[in-house]
């Protein structure tokens, strides 16, 4: 974390930057952070500017550009704050906002404001307050049963201060199970120490959902942190942001699918790219989230199909299109290779036809 790149000339160490990148850095100055791991830094390409993992870390023209209808909290995160931390939009679950920190700030953070704008926070009070309120507020909603730490990166923690929060939260008996978001098994993979995941595991059940992209980012320290996190009984699962240019692709999603599964990773969600202030550029259509859908669904794993979501204010909603469609003659049907069939009497569609 010490050694991470946050200047020009470090970054030249890495990559030949390009006039493009380079001036959204000056520009950039003052307004966004922009930090990359060693590691991380390890893993673009020196002279391919369309690299995804340099478009993932390297700040862009793009971010500078106003969009239409882009909002800095699309999400509605600060519409369904409770405390300084906690976040109740769904009825069982909450999200806890522990940091503003990470090891590198994603250029296509959909908290952007909160981890990357140099003035923005969504923490009312100071980061470092007590958690006494968030605490209170999740002991004394039992109907809380699924706590998800999150942030910036909870991992940007030492362990002391993780284990903190999370022997406080098994200690609350309604709070069922404990998740955290992070992505440092991306980032800075070494972070995730044997010390770090036996922590966890005295704190059972603790789940993890990390945040791959591409299949370039799937290295074997990657892939070695997610198996000390499995032996130690943390189940990892991943969410993926669909980013134009970066994995836009089937053949990319089907890659990255199918390599997280050789890692035992579970694909979680495909989330479509929020038109978040700062993010727009990398937005796709929703056909084409679509499109990528169609070319995962029945050609590769079924669990290694992740659900392709958008999140709204009205919370995450599943945008597949549907394999069936009811028609006059019965369910229409249509599979992966684009045959169809229809169902008529051996499928009744409402309960009234059901004998
Ligand atoms: C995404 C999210 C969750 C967790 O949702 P799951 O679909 O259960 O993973 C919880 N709270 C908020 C505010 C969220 O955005
Ligand atoms: S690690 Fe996660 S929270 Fe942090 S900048 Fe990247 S996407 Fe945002």
């Amino acid at each position: 974390m010490r050694h991470r790149v946050t200047s020009l000339p470090k970054l030249r160490e890495w990559i030949r930057v390009t006039p493009d990148e380079e001036r959204a850095i000056r520009e950039s100055a003052g307004k966004y952070r922009w930090s990359i791991t060693p590691y991380y830094a390890s893993l673009m390409d020196p002279d391919d500017p369309s690299c995804p993992v340099r478009q993932q870390a390297v700040p862009a023209p793009g971010e500078l550009t106003e969009f239409p209808h882009a909002e800095v909290d699309p999400v509605g995160d600060m519409f369904y704050r409770r405390t300084n931390r906690v976040v109740h939009k769904y009825p069982d679950r909450v999200i806890m906002l522990v940091t503003e920190a990470c090891p590198v700030y994603c250029r296509h953070c959909t908290r952007k404001f909160h981890t990357t704008d140099v003035d923005g926070t969504y923490f009312r009070d100071d980061e470092g307050i007590s958690y006494d309120e968030d605490l209170r507020y999740i002991a004394e909603h039992p109907e809380i049963r699924d706590v998800l730490l999150t942030g910036g990166d909870p991992l940007s923690y030492r362990d002391g201060k993780l284990e903190e929060i999370i022997s406080s939260l098994r200690a609350i008996p309604s709070v069922e199970i404990i998740r955290i978001g992070s992505r440092f098994p991306v980032l800075l993979p070494q972070r995730v120490t044997t010390e770090f995941c036996e922590m966890l595991s005295r704190y059972h059940p603790v789940w993890l959902n990390t945040h791959f992209n591409h299949p370039k980012e799937i290295t074997p320290d990657a892939a070695a942190a997610v198996d000390r996190l499995l032996r130690h009984g943390v189940p990892v699962g991943n969410q993926t942001v669909l980013l134009k240019g970066i994995n836009d692709s089937v053949a990319t999603m089907r890659r990255l699918m199918t390599e997280l599964l050789r890692i035992r990773v579970r694909p979680y969600y495909i989330y479509h790219c929020d038109n978040v202030v700062g993010v727009s550029h990398f937005m796709t259509s929703v056909e084409k989230g679509w499109e990528i859908m169609a070319g995962l669904q029945g050609h590769i794993t079924g669990f290694g199909v992740p659900q392709y979501v958008l999140t709204t204010k009205l919370g995450k909603i599943p945008m597949a299109r549907p394999s069936y469609s009811a028609t006059e003659a019965g369910l229409e049907l249509h599979n992966y290779r684009g045959q169809t069939m229809v169902l008529d009497e051996a499928y009744p569609l409402t309960e009234e036809d059901v004998r």
